[in-house]
C-alpha cells in the first residue's frame, strides 16, 4: 500500500531510518513523548510559547508554496480567532469541516499558529502528549507524525498473536490497543504500559525461536577433541606476542568445551582491539590440526575479505591453506572453492553467513565461529545444527550485559576479554571543524614526516558501493595533488578486486605507502601498528558504533594514536551528531561508548546494533526489563508455538538469512 505524500524520494530516505513497510512504521517506537504544555484561550497567546489551543474549526483552505503545501484553518474559541496552518499534510484537508472541535499544539507566530500535533475528535489525544520519534536530517518530526496519523487507521489489521487467556493472566493489553497507544497516549502510563506490552511480544517470539534452535541443538552431538597438537604448538609460537591473561582463560574454556561431546555454544566477547581474532583463530586451528574443517562466518562480503586477509597472513607461515568464499568470486572459482570444501580438501573457509549456510556442503565440519551474528543466537540454521553438529563460537566486540546475552542467545556461555593487550596507549581524540580541517592535515603531514602511517576517512555516502568507490578515488586525487602532494597515497574501498586489495594492505603494510584513503571498509580487520593517525571526514555522519570501529584501527602499537574527527561547526549539527562527538572524545571504553549509545539514541538500540541486529528488540528496555523478561520466559514454556506467533517465530527466524552487504 501506498501512503499520501510519499514518493520515490521520500520512500528513500524512509528506507535509511529502517521504515520500508507500513507495519514498520506501526512498530517504530517514539523516543520519547513530549511534556505537556499549558492550554490557552486564544486571546492568551503570547510570544512565541508552545500552547495548547481547544478550538473550533470556522473555514479551511489550502495553496502551494514552491513545493510546500500549505493548509490553513480559520479556529475560534470563546475569546477570538486564529489562522492555524499545517505544511504538507493535503489529506487532512478532507477532513477538517466547519463546525469541526480539534486541539492544537504549536506556537503562535505573527501569521497565526503553527501547529505541530493535533487531536480531532474522537480520536486518542496526543496533542499533550506527541511522540518524538528517531528523525533524521532527511525525514522530519513532522514527516513522520504526518505518516503516523495515516497508518493508525490500519492497527485493527495488525491480529492479536496471543492466546487470550495468556493476555489476561498476564495484564497485558491488545496488541491493537497498545499500537494505539504507542502512537497517541492519553498519558505517560499508557504509552508504558503500550510499550511494555510491545516488549512482552518481542521477548516471547525470541525466547519461542529460542526455543526451536535449541531443541535442534539438544538432540546434536558433536566429536570430542583429543589434546591439541604440533600445529597449536607452531601457532602459539608464531604469535610475536604474549597472551593476554583473558585470551588465556577463553582459550582454556574453548578447549574444555571441544573436548565435549555435545557441541560448543559459547560467545567472544571483547571490545575492539581487545584480540579476539587470535582466540578466535585458535579454535578455527584446532579443527585444522586433526584434519577436519572449519569456518569463519562474518555479516558482510567485505567483513569475510578483512577476516580473510587477517586469517591468511597469520596462516600462511603455518603452512595453512585459507580459502574464501564470497558471491564476488566468478562462477568458476566459486564451485571450484565449494568442491574443495565438499571434498574436505578445503579446511579453513571464510566467507558470509549466508553463503556458508545456503549453498556450501562440507565434508566434515567440526568447528565454527559466528562474527557478530545479525539476529541474536536464532539464526544458526539448521543445515548447520541438525546433521553435521560442529562446535559453534559466537564473536561480539557489542558489549552486552550478561543476562540480556543469555536471554536473547540462549544459554550460552561467554568467555570475556576485558583487560587489552599491555602495550596499548589510550587514542588520543579531538574534534576538528571543517574550517580549520587544514590543521588536521598539518598535525598528520607532521606525524607522516616521522615515519608515522595514516587513514583518511571519506565521508559515509549512503548509495552504493560503487559510489563510494568513486567519491573515495577522487578524494585521494585530490589530496595526493594538495594536503598530501609529498606523500604516497593509496586507496582502499569495497570495489576493489580482493587480490588488489590484498596487494594494497600489503604494500601499506610495510611502508611503500604512507597513507591510506578508505572508505568504511577498513572498519574490521585492517591491523597496522604503525599507522597511528585518523583523519575522519564528516564525522557527524557516522554512528557512534561505527566511529568506535573505525578509532579502533589506530592505537593498536606502542606509539601514541590520533584520531581527528572533522565535522562542521557545533551550531550546525544536530543535538545527536554533536552528543556523539563529544562521546568520543572523553572516551575510548567501548562499554562507556554503549551507555553513551543508549541515552542518545533511546533505549531500544544498543552499539552495534547495526551489525549483530540487536535492533531487533524495539521495545525492550534493557536495564529496566528485567520481570518483563522472567514474564516472558515462562510463558514461552507454556504458550503453545502455533497461529500467529508462530509466523512471528518463524519470520524472526527466516529473517535471519537475510545478510545483505551494509
Ligand atoms: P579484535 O578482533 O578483538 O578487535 P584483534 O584480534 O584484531 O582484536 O587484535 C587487535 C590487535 O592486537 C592486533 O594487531 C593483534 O595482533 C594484537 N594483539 C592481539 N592479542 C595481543 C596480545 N596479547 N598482545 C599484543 N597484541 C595483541
Ligand atoms: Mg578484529
Amino acid at each position: 500500500m501506498t501512503l499520501d505524500g510519499v514518493g520515490p524520494s521520500i520512500a528513500r530516505r524512509l528506507a535509511k531510518l529502517g521504515l520500508e513497510r507500513v507495519g514498520d512504521l506501526l512498530r517504530q517506537r517514539p523516543r520519547r513523548y513530549e511534556e505537556p504544555v499549558p492550554a490557552k484561550r486564544i486571546s492568551e497567546l503570547f510570544g512565541e510559547d508552545e500552547a495548547v489551543l481547544d478550538v473550533t474549526v470556522r473555514s479551511v483552505s489550502s495553496r502551494r508554496r514552491g513545493r510546500l503545501k500549505l493548509l490553513t484553518a480559520r479556529v475560534a474559541d470563546e475569546s477570538g480567532e486564529i489562522k492555524a496552518t499545517w505544511f504538507n499534510q493535503p489529506w487532512l484537508e478532507g477532513r477538517l469541516a466547519p463546525g469541526m472541535p480539534i486541539r492544537l499544539r504549536g506556537r503562535a507566530n505573527r501569521f497565526g499558529f503553527a501547529v505541530s500535533s493535533y487531536d480531532l475528535e474522537g480520536e486518542a489525544e496526543t496533542a499533550d502528549f506527541a511522540p518524538v520519534y528517531p528523525a533524521s536530517e532527511d525525514v522530519s518530526q513532522k514527516k513522520l507524525r504526518e505518516l503516523r496519523a495515516q497508518v493508525l487507521g490500519l492497527v485493527r489489521d495488525a491480529g492479536e498473536p496471543l492466546p487470550a487467556e495468556l493476555r489476561v493472566r498476564e495484564g497485558l493489553a491488545l496488541r491493537a490497543d497498545a499500537l494505539a497507544a504507542l502512537h497517541r497516549p492519553r498519558s505517560l502510563a499508557e504509552a508504558e504500559l503500550a510499550r511494555a506490552r510491545l516488549a512482552f511480544d518481542e521477548l516471547l517470539v525470541l525466547r519461542l525461536a529460542l526455543a526451536r534452535t535449541a531443541a535442534v541443538r539438544e538432540q546434536a552431538s558433536a566429536e570430542p577433541f583429543g589434546a591439541s597438537g604440533q600445529l597449536i604448538d607452531s601457532y602459539r609460537a608464531a604469535l610475536p606476542f604474549e597472551l593476554t591473561r583473558d585470551q588465556e582463560r577463553a582459550i582454556e574454556e574453548i578447549d574444555a568445551d571441544l573436548a565435549q561431546t555435545t557441541p560448543m555454544h559459547r560467545l567472544l566477547q571483547g571490545d575492539v582491539g581487545a584480540g579476539k581474532t587470535v582466540v578466535a583463530l585458535y579454535a578455527l586451528l584446532r579443527a585444522v590440526e586433526t584434519g577436519r574443517q572449519a569456518a569463519l562466518m562474518a555479516p558482510t562480503e567485505t567483513l569475510a575479505e578483512q577476516h580473510f586477509l587477517t586469517i591468511d597472513e597469520l596462516c600462511a607461515g603455518l603452512g595453512v591453506r585459507v580459502e574464501l568464499l564470497t558471491s564476488s568470486l566468478r562462477a568458476r572459482e566459486h564451485a571450484n572453492v565449494r568442491s574443495l570444501i565438499a571434498s574436505g580438501d578445503a579446511l579453513l573457509v571464510v566467507g558470509t553467513h549466508a553463503l556458508i549456510q545456503k549453498e556450501v556442503e562440507f565434508r566434515d565440519l567440526a568447528v565454527v565461529v559466528v562474527d557478530e551474528q545479525h539476529r541474536f543466537g536464532v539464526g544458526q540454521r539448521s543445515a548447520l545444527a541438525e546433521g553435521r553438529s560442529p562446535h559453534v563460537l559466537h564473536m561480539t566486540a557489542t558489549p552486552i550485559p550478561r543476562t540480556l546475552a543469555l536471554t536473547v542467545y540462549g544459554d550460552l556461555d561467554v568467555s570475556e576479554l576485558v583487560v587489552l593487550p599491555a602495550n596499548r596507549k589510550p587514542v588520543v581524540t579531538r574534534r576538528i571543524p571543517e574550517e580549520r580541517a587544514s590543521e588536521a592535515y598539518t598535525r598528520l603531514t607532521r606525524l607522516l614526516r616521522e615515519g608515522r602511517q595514516a587513514y583518511v576517512v571519506c565521508p559515509l555516502v549512503e548509495q552504493s558501493e560503487t559510489s563510494r568507490a568513486r567519491a573515495a578515488e577522487a578524494e585521494a586525487e585530490r589530496l595526493r595533488a594538495y594536503e598530501l602532494r609529498d606523500f604516497r597515497v593509496g586507496c582502499l574501498h569495497g570495489r576493489l578486486k580482493t587480490a588488489d586489495r590484498r596487494e594494497l594492505m600489503a604494500r601499506f603494510k610495510v611502508r611503500e605507502l604512507d597513507v591510506l584513503v578508505a572508505t568504511t571498509v577498513i572498519e574490521v580487520g585492517v591491523d597496522v601498528p604503525n599507522a597511528t593517525v585518523m583523519i575522519v571526514q564528516e564525522a557527524d555522519r557516522f554512528g557512534l558504533a561505527q566511529l568506535h570501529q573505525l578509532r579502533g584501527r589506530v592505537g593498536r602499537g606502542a606509539e601514541q594514536s590520533y584520531c581527528l574527527l572533522v565535522s562542521r561547526p557545533s551550531e550546525e549539527l544536530t543535538e545527536e551528531a554533536a552528543k556523539r562527538l563529544d562521546a568520543m572524545v572523553e572516551t575510548t571504553d567501548g562499554f562507556v561508548l554503549a551507555e553513551r549509545d543508549l541515552e542518545i539514541r533511546g533505549e531500544g538500540q544498543l552499539l552495534g546494533a547495526r551489525q549483530s541486529g540487536w535492533s531487533d528488540l524495539r521495545f525492550v528496555r534493557f536495564r529496566h526489563d528485567h520481570d518483563l523478561l522472567e514474564r516472558a520466559r515462562e510463558a514461552a514454556s507454556t504458550v503453545p508455538d502455533d497461529g500467529l506467533l508462530a509466523d512471528e517465530v518463524d519470520a524472526l527466524l527466516g529473517d535471519a538469512e537475510h545478510v545483505g552487504e551494509s
